[in-house]
């Protein structure tokens, strides 16, 4: 797939480092805001359906963290991408998938399920490495979204603690799309006192939420690691055989 995209305007370049600039003066207000250090937040850019070529020029601007929701995607791309990038998975993974992905990305954020982490357990197990993984947490409670409910979360936290291979090291959320600030606010909140209470079973150290239309909330309300594709590449541009995927 990588050299299905073609080659990119300067217009698109340019485009891509003003929106950066604009992200990072975000963060920065934010934080300050919150009375939080930048170095706490991470920006990760999320790369869906962005040519290799945009995704290196962020990189090379400092943007380290690259968060991938494909499986086919990623691999037809990841030879493209400069190797100082740390990637991420954030999409939904299935089990038998693991297994192409488990020794090329850093971390694991969508984990939702028992069997997904012991499938990932098993595969790091067989690579000799421990995966650090985050719990998806369904926090809007929609009957359409992945992630474990918040009265399931405990139990999960504990079970994945029993594995070997994998480590859970924070929570990340995908809310329910919200353009009221104040019930960003409430939501992200939520998560924020789930991440504090879950504090008890293991040391967490991410918590993963905000995207283009509400990191600024998301990090007031204590994000560590904010999660932008669009406000960051542009409105992604779908290939119209894959138009059913988000
Ligand atoms: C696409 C995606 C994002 C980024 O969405 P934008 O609104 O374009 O910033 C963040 N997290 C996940 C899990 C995604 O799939």
């Amino acid at each position: 797939m990588a050299n299905e995209f073609a080659p990119c305007t300067e217009a698109q370049k340019a485009a891509v480092l003003e929106r950066l600039a604009v992200i990072r003066q975000n963060i920065a207000d934010s934080c300050a805001a919150a009375g939080r250090d930048v170095s706490d937040v991470t920006l990760m850019a999320v790369t869906k359906t962005v040519s290799p070529e945009l995704i290196n020029l962020a990189v090379d601007q400092g943007v380290q963290v690259l968060g991938e929701n494909r499986v086919q995607e990623f691999l037809s791309k990841r030879d493209a991408y400069r190797s100082s990038a740390e990637v991420q998975f954030i999409g939904h993974l299935q089990t038998n998938k693991v297994k192409q992905i488990i020794d090329k990305v850093t971390l694991i954020q969508s984990v939702d399920s028992l069997h997904l982490a012991e499938a990932i357990d098993k595969a790091a197990a067989q690579q000799g490495i421990v995966m650090p993984v985050l719990l998806e947490v369904n926090i809007g409670g929609e009957a359409s979204k992945s992630g474990v409910s918040a009265e399931e979360l405990p139990k999960l936290l504990e079970a994945v603690g029993k594995l070997k291979a994998v480590r859970a090291d924070g929570l990340m959320t995908i809310p329910p799309p919200c353009f009221d600030e104040a019930e960003q606010c409430r939501t992200f909140t939520a998560m924020q006192q789930l991440y504090q209470q879950m504090q008890q079973i293991a040391p967490l150290k991410i918590l993963s939420m905000g995207m283009s239309g509400d990191y600024a909330a998301a990090i007031r309300c204590g994000a560590t690691l904010v999660r932008i594709g669009s406000a960051l590449f542009g409105a992604r541009q779908y290939p119209p055989q894959a138009n059913t995927l988000t």
